[in-house]
């Protein structure tokens, strides 16, 4: 794929830019370990300092930054701009909580390991490559860098080749904030690239956020390599209802779940698992309210959805859905590509979903929601952990004790309970099964690319 922006509203290219070649590669690995040696020795005040600053300067750059969200991958600009503002809350948490969550833990009866004080420390590893996906180009990259940069590493991004101006203001914001020269720093390199960067002796661990092929590929050197691995995959994630919920309600939320970011998020929801007794109305409710979305320009402030990234994305959605239809699902709402420029599928509800359709077991990365009639629990929650996805799920119920079994049983990252899983930097983030491995957020993704040190003193 070549690394150029192109807009999907348009199908124009915008602006297409050189891979770095070895020589800049190099150049900028050992930048990044320069960085990573001035940055090992600041203290957590000093780093928190420059944090703020860079949260700052995201706010400041809010409307051009959203502008360019947009243009690059297409998400409207209400969102785009929440996903700027989201981003300086998510490095100012880390600015705030960094020191407490890698605070020294000293053993409370040292001579128990015969020691007169015993205890661990976290400690940075060093440069820490992120491979990272398009489709939140700011969010993504900072919920990475925001806890590493605290940690005291330094991080090298490789960001998907449709992003490339995402890519390029963030090499240089850290820079800008008072960070020292390469503690960040973005390679404009293919995927083909990454396997050199990784093998690299100095880079220490690699993030990948991404699709399972693409984070099997980095682990499996990762693995070869002795190198930690973090890998934020796809999902599929379950939506269920019981009878006792309020319908109103979940159709609504269903709505965002399913369409938020044009239908590309790793955490949509994706299948709704209805309860018979609720099913035609819940069905009725979400089919009137998905119709009623607004597609369009995503530059406009009215536009709920707007095209998909790019033109492959988009045909395989169409793919999905036409291989559903053929095997018997019914289209409830949507279904075509519309007849304009840009990249749009219609906003689509399927329902009777079979196994023998694709949809049942793969992600659908669009605007394309499945929906699955049960007759009791036990059968949506064979729905529901039925894929080899389990990154994040959702029930809605108002009865306690089912609420509970639901936690206890669905077999996913995460459980939000009558709401919709979104990410927050308070609350770790990150899958099961084939969704993943390792957490980011919270003081679990901080401590993911640290060295727990253990420290024994006679
Ligand atoms: P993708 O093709 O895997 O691309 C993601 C990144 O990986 C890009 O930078 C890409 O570079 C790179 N890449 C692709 N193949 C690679 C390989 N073999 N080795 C090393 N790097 C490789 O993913 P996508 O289809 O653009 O993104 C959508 C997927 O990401 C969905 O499955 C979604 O669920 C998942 N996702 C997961 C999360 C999460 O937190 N769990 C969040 C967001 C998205 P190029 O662009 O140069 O190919």
């Amino acid at each position: 794929m070549a690394i150029a922006t192109v807009n999907p509203y348009t199908g124009e290219t915008e602006r297409t830019f050189e891979p770095h070649d070895d020589a800049e590669v190099e150049r900028r690995i050992a930048s990044a370990q320069a960085g990573f040696e001035a940055l090992r020795s600041t203290t957590f005040a000093q780093r928190a300092q420059w944090m703020r600053r860079a949260a700052e300067l995201l706010e400041g750059d809010v409307d051009a930054l959203a502008r360019l969200i947009t243009i690059e991958m297409g998400r409207p600009i209400k969102g785009a701009r929440a996903e700027v503002l989201k981003s300086a809350k998510g490095m100012r948490y880390y600015a705030d909580n960094a020191e407490t969550f890698l605070a020294p833990e000293p053993l409370s009866d040292p001579s128990a390991v015969g020691a007169s004080a015993a205890g661990t420390r976290y400690a940075p590893i060093g440069v820490v490559l992120a491979v990272m996906p398009w489709n939140y180009p700011l969010w993504q990259v900072l919920r990475f860098a925001a806890p590493a940069l605290m940690a005291g590493n330094a991080g090298l991004l490789k960001h998907a080749s449709n992003v490339p101006q995402s890519a390029l203001y963030l090499d240089t914001l850290f820079e800008r904030a008072g960070f020292p020269v390469g503690a960040f720093r973005t390679l404009l390199i293919p995927a083909s690239g990454v396997e050199r960067v990784l093998r690299d002796p100095r880079v220490k661990a690699a993030t990948l956020t991404g699709s399972e092929p693409a984070g099997r590929s980095l682990a499996s050197i990762a693995g070869s390599e002795v190198k930690h691995v973090v890998l934020e995959l796809g999902g599929s994630d379950p939506f269920v209802v019981m009878p006792s919920a309020d319908i109103e309600k979940a159709s609504s939320v269903a709505v965002t779940a399913r369409n938020q970011n044009n239908g590309q998020s790793c955490i949509a929801a994706k299948r709704f698992i209805v309860h018979t007794d609720v099913y035609e109305e819940f069905v009725e409710k979400f089919r009137a309210k998905v119709a009623a979305l607004t597609v369009g320009d995503p530059l406009e402030e009215s536009t709920d959805v707007g095209p998909v990234a790019t033109e492959s994305g988009r045909d395989e959605l169409a793919e999905q859905v036409e291989d559903a239809v053929s095997k018997g699902a019914t289209l409830v709402t949507g279904g075509r590509i519309p007849d304009r420029a840009g990249w749009f599928y219609e906003p689509t509800v399927l329902a009777d979903i079979t196994p023998d359709m694709r949809l049942y077991l793969e992600e659908a990365f669009g605007p394309v929601a499945s929906v699955y009639r049960v007759a009791d629990r036990e059968e949506a929650l064979r729905i529901a952990n039925g894929t080899t996805f389990g990154l994040s799920s959702s029930v809605w119920t108002n009865d306690p004790e089912e609420e509970e079994w639901f936690i206890q049983n669905l077999d996913a990252g995460a459980v939000f309970v009558n709401g919709m899983t979104a990410s927050y930097p308070e609350l770790p983030f990150g899958g099961v099964k084939d969704s993943g491995v390792g957490r980011e957020l919270a003081a679990a993704g901080i401590r993911e690319f640290c060295n727990l040190k253990t420290v024994w003193k006679g």
